[in-house]
């Protein structure tokens, strides 16, 4: 019988894509999410990627209630929680709602887990390990106080699966912490779709290309770096999908070798700021129009992961080279222009 994964903000950019490669991998995929940072356009994209729908729950996890009926409905084996604001910049001016929203549905996830033996994936990020002084970074980094109330959320996450692992018996979990991850699914049918203003550099790149924006900023050309722009290890969302598909076989599979673990996920290549968009232009053949601006406060100049336990435990590696990833952003980008 197949095993059956909740992913909470399935309805996201990065739980669509992970939806894909688990039902692709013989998983049955129920998605819960309360559309609070996107609308039913990805779900919509893997209803066709698949050639069938997924199982869909409109629900808030902060809500105790709708999270155990939602357990008591479904026989999960495990769980992958996305469902979290992301917003750096909100996060330091409305500190509150994102404690309350990111803490109490990794809760009420965790809580309705461990009552019922269901192992949890935990989506983290290379965030926690703030400015590091020689990159690339293992797991057994210290990781840095947070910067941001997000940052600190993903941290307080980590904790909370770490102890309650150590506490609960029969609970395990895994915390995948991504790097930067970029581009979209070779259909074009699911994909990133920021709103607003995009922060993130690639959004950025390809809504200048398509002339939504008039010129990207380059934040920072006078770093200790080989062009002076940041480093950043952008690993490629497909790619990233698929390790969450070998990590919850090694949840299930009961090849965990502690009832909690850790993972970098990234490709352990940095690339610069000025590299991907020279990339993305070679790529696709289209001029980003761009303006050296002066440092984002924040930015921490290098970080690149070493991916070596996931690739050693996991049976997990990237794979997409950076040019189809990029052209891949840019073909959801067209198609999200044209919609
Ligand atoms: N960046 C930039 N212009 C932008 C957005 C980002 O130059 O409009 C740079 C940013 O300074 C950083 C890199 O791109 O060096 C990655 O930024 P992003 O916000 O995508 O990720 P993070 O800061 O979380 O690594």
């Amino acid at each position: 019988m197949s095993k059956t994964v909740l992913v909470s903000g399935g309805a996201g950019y990065i739980g669509s894509h992970v939806t894909v490669e688990l039902s692709q991998a013989g998983y049955e995929v129920v998605v819960a999410d309360n559309l609070s940072n996107c609308d039913l356009t990805c779900l919509e994209g893997v209803r066709k990627i698949l050639g069938h729908p997924v199982t869909f729950k409109e629900m808030d996890f902060c809500t105790v209630k709708a999270v155990e009926d939602l357990f008591d409905s479904f026989r999960f084996d495990a769980v992958i929680h996305f469902a979290a604001f992301k917003a750096v910049g909100e996060s330091v001016s409305e500190p509150l709602k994102y404690y309350r929203n990111n803490l109490e549905s990794f809760i009420n996830v965790v809580e309705a887990s461990r009552k019922r033996g269901c192992a949890v994936l935990f989506s983290s990020s290379a965030t926690v390990y703030g400015e590091v002084d020689n990159p690339p970074v293992t797991e057994k980094n210290d990781r840095q106080s947070a910067t941001s109330p997000y940052g600190n959320t993903k941290q307080m996450c980590e904790d909370i699966l770490r102890d309650s692992a150590a506490a609960y018996e029969g609970l395990s979990g895994i915390a995948l912490r991504y790097f930067n991850p970029i581009g979209a699914h070779p259909s074009a049918l699911i994909g990133e779709l920021p709103r607003g203003v995009p922060n993130n550099l690639l959004p950025y790149v390809t809504q200048t290309a398509a002339g939504i924006r008039d010129c990207l900023s380059i934040f920072g050309d006078d770093y200790p770096t080989p062009d002076g722009t940041c480093l950043r290890d952008y690993i490629d969302v497909v790619d990233l999908a698929k390790a969450h598909v070998c990590a919850v076989g090694r949840m299930l599979g009961g090849k965990m070798e502690s009832a909690y673990e850790i993972f970098n996920i990234g490709t352990g290549r940095p690339v610069s700021v000025l590299e991907l968009v020279k990339t993305f232009e070679e790529a696709t053949g289209v001029k980003v129009n761009c303006r050296i601006a002066p440092r984002r406060p924040g930015d921490v100049t290098a970080i690149w992961a070493d991916p070596s336990l996931a690739v050693e435990k996991l049976g997990w590696k990237a794979e997409r080279p950076l040019v189809e990833t990029l052209r891949s952003a840019w073909q959801w980008q067209q198609y999200v222009s044209r919609k």
